[in-house]
């Protein structure tokens, strides 16, 4: 008697796909289907490459430092800079206006020149009020991160190659920051904190 002569039919095909499924035979793809796959996957790749693409463009569109005008992306020291205020004079009252940078800077609230807009600061930016409020800031020496030190007064500090001694701790050095006293000459200091135990004991503001 031959195999499954025992058996009904619906059993025979039921151990038939049994069967087929051991062998593995049920998961592989016919022809006709490996010559659509063959065909229409680079189409897909080609689909997948434009929405990347895409959604690439729309980022990048959309972050805060493209909204900005072609070259006036913002520095790392911050958006809330003389750059941005509408106290100078460059940007004609307008709040946020990023003036063209070949265009002088000029405190009207403080009187005072502004030769680096991107790194100076001050807390008017903020409130909006047109009686200054404390001192103008710099950028100061990069000391593991961004640090901001007051002006003395309307007197920026200079940083970078500064010769001489620090008014503090009495170090050598030939980098560092300097601050002009009028007809008191200049101090030098060896680092931010120098500095500013110097400028809370000479505060002019
Ligand atoms: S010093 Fe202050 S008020 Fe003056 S332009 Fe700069 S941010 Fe504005
Ligand atoms: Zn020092």
């Amino acid at each position: 008697m031959g195999q499954g002569s025992g058996t009904s039919l619906p059993q025979r095909v039921i151990q038939a796909s049994i069967r087929r499924v051991n062998s593995r035979e049920v998961g592989k793809p016919s022809t006709s289907v490996l010559i659509l796959q063959w065909k229409v996957s680079p189409l897909i790749r080609r689909c997948r490459q434009l929405l990347f693409v895409d959604l690439a463009i729309a980022r990048t569109l959309t972050s805060p430092r493209r909204a900005l005008p072609r070259g006036k992306q913002m520095p790392n020291g911050g958006g809330d800079n003389c750059w941005a205020c509408g106290f100078n004079r460059a940007n004609s009252g307008q709040w946020h206006g990023y003036h063209d940078l070949a265009e002088l800077a000029y405190c009207t609230i403080r009187d005072v020149n502004i030769s680096n807009p991107l790194w100076t600061y001050c807390a008017n930016m903020h409130t909006r009020q047109a009686v200054p409020e404390g001192p103008i800031l710099a950028s100061g020496i990069y000391e593991n991160g961004y640090v901001r030190i007051p002006w003395h007064g309307d007197h920026e500090p200079l940083k970078g190659n500064v010769q001489g001694e620090c008014a503090i701790c009495g170090r050598v050095i030939t980098k560092g920051i300097q601050i002009d006293m009028d007809t008191e000459g200049t101090r030098s200091f060896c680092c931010n904190s120098h500095y500013l135990s110097w400028w809370k004991a000479h505060r002019r503001t």
